[in-house]
């Protein structure tokens, strides 16, 4: 089966045997596989992380061979690519996304996948006839966004702003924006006209803030990863203000903030990382009832054996989201 491997920065699509399976595994014939800003860091830059190796975490399929109790041949399924053990600290305190021996699963850009038992148990699900398997995967970034919304703790009507305008920052806006009055701030025109292109247009243009400085906004969200952009906002933010951190920067960049000035003005700084049981069910819910619009966030379709287009349309600001069919 064809396999795409990252090897030192590198996409390689290589020839490899179908996994063998032990108890409690499925294997899935992949349909599709979603690209996402991760993928693209690891690619560009690489990640702490994610290694060299079988690459690609966001899929949906069909299962082939079961192992398991849960699935049988023929089930349509969709899931993440991790699972928490339950048993350590972190997961008695419910905060699963930090447990010490979470499980990744990588090598969703291929023919075949194979899911150890683990996540099998714990996140993966049967694809709902309605969602589309081009959509399905979305529960993966979507689960983690809604974890980022969870820790925000926001009580209605709050003013949101979104730094950044990738599939991140489009998925938070349309969670946020029935409840909220919600801004992006972006400069980038590409993506501006690459939402305008697509459907998502009429309710997100309306949004789209060059300068952010006259917004009085109580919530700031930075999916940007961006050094410079946020020591802009940890300069004077809004009195009150929170401030999610939810894309994670390269290792030792120390951003800096005056102390007295977030004492005084009651400033949170909060970060999110990954997903955990209640943000998925959360974004699963999510999913069932907006799977036609967060469709319109995966702007490309390619085939698996044009990958490497997939990624250069990323970093060119051309795609938000590219599906990577399995033909
Ligand atoms: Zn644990």
């Amino acid at each position: 089966m064809r396999c795409v491997y990252l090897v030192n920065g590198k996409i390689v699509i290589k020839d490899v045997e179908i996994p063998k399976l032990e108890d409690g595994d499925i294997l899935i014939k992949v349909k599709y596989a979603l690209t996402d800003g991760t993928d693209l860091k690891t690619y560009l830059r690489g990640h702490h992380i994610i290694k060299d190796g079988p690459f690609g975490h966001e899929y949906s399929g069909i299962v082939v061979e079961s192992r398991s109790e849960k699935f049988k041949v023929g089930d349509e399924v969709f899931g993440l690519n991790s699972a928490y053990c339950g048993n350590c600290k972190y997961c008695k305190e419910s905060r699963e996304n930090l447990c010490i021996s979470l499980k990744f699963l990588f090598g969703a850009y291929a023919e075949y996948l194979k899911i150890p038992k683990e996540i099998v148990n714990k996140n993966v699900f049967i694809k709902p006839k309605e969602i589309s398997f081009k959509v399905a995967p979305i529960i993966e970034p979507l689960s983690c966004v809604f974890n980022g919304i969870e820790k925000l703790n926001l009580k209605g009507n709050e003013n949101i702003l979104i730094l950044g305008s990738g599939s991140i920052a489009i998925m938070f806006f349309l969670a946020l924006s029935e409840n909220h009055n919600v801004k992006i701030h972006s400069r980038s025109k590409d993506r501006l006209k690459l939402i305008k292109d697509k459907l998502l247009y009429e309710q997100i243009e309306k949004s789209f803030m060059k300068e952010y400085k006259d917004f009085d906004y109580s919530i700031v969200i930075d999916t940007t990863a961006s050094f410079d952009l946020v020591n802009e906002i940890l300069k004077n933010p809004r009195r009150g203000s929170k401030i999610l951190l939810f894309s994670g920067m390269e290792s030792e960049k120390f951003l800096t903030f005056e102390q007295s000035y977030f004492h005084y003005n009651e400033i949170d700084i909060i970060t999110s990382f990954h997903h955990k049981p209640t943000s998925t069910k959360k974004a699963y819910e999510y999913l069932r009832r907006n799977h036609m619009i967060l469709e319109n966030i995966i702007t490309t379709e390619v085939e698996l054996s044009d990958i490497e287009k997939a990624f250069f349309l990323m970093k060119e600001r051309k795609a938000l989201k590219v599906a990577i069919s399995v033909l």
